[in-house]
């Protein structure tokens, strides 16, 4: 773990971020305030991955900002960088397209994610495999439960090799989320017969 993490900046992206999520909460039961997740994930990168580059981390912090919030890909260029900007974008699905296409297109598109953009997605699909596991959305059924799973599964299938530990600790998420689910998670060679493979039935717009 670097001794020279740049706290300023980093502390700097967690209050941005902190206000840009303001009022947004998360889908639990006790409706959590939004800011913890991109916290957790930023947490997650720190301890597991160790990391030694800090556009990674406040990238981690203000990955869901353009998704979800009203920031502008200016304000991120001016506070935090065009490195920190072009990361985020990485991980920003297009909004227009249906929920169904943006899930197929994570799967499609991971393969080239860059390393910075690929570790913050694995760290991302971790932290929201671990919250539908231990305090999901009041209103999700197991099968839809299972099904997350089986897509961030998939998902983290097209990046594995990038971080061995995030991988590790993904797929011990996995064990306990199959065993407490109750399913088995299926092999990417079968993701097709899934409706976010990329022969899969989602029709391409
Ligand atoms: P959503 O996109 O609606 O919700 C999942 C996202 O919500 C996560 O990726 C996470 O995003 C955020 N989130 C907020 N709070 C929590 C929490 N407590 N735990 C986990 N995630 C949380 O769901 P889907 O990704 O499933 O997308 C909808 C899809 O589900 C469609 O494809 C639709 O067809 C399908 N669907 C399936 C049903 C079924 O029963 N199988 C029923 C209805 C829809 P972030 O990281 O950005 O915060
Ligand atoms: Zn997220």
């Amino acid at each position: 773990m670097t001794p020279n993490l740049p706290l300023d900046a980093i502390l700097a992206a967690a209050i941005f971020a902190a206000c840009k999520h303001q009022g947004h909460v998360r889908k639990d039961e006790h409706a959590s305030p939004y800011i913890t997740h991109p916290l957790s994930v930023a947490r997650e990168i720190y301890t597991t991955v160790k990391v030694d580059d800090p556009p990674i981390l406040i990238a981690a912090i203000l990955h869901d900002t353009l998704e979800d919030t009203k920031t502008t890909q200016d304000e991120l260029r001016l506070h935090f960088g065009e490195d920190v900007l072009s990361i985020v974008l990485e991980v920003t699905d297009d909004k227009s397209l249906s929920k169904e296409r943006r899930k197929q297109l994570q799967v499609i598109h991971a393969p080239m994610l860059s390393y910075a953009a690929r570790i913050i997605k694995l760290a991302d699909k971790l932290v929201n495999c671990r919250d539908i596991l231990h305090s999901p959305p009041t209103d999700w059924t197991l099968v839809r439960r299972q099904e997350y799973i089986q897509w961030s599964a998939d998902v983290l299938a097209q990046v594995r090799g990038a971080n061995p530990p995030l991988e590790a600790a993904f797929d011990k998420m996995a064990a306990q989320a199959e065993a407490e689910l109750d399913f088995t998670l299926q092999p990417f060679d079968t993701v097709n017969q899934r409706p976010w493979g990329p022969k899969g039935s989602i029709p391409s717009p």
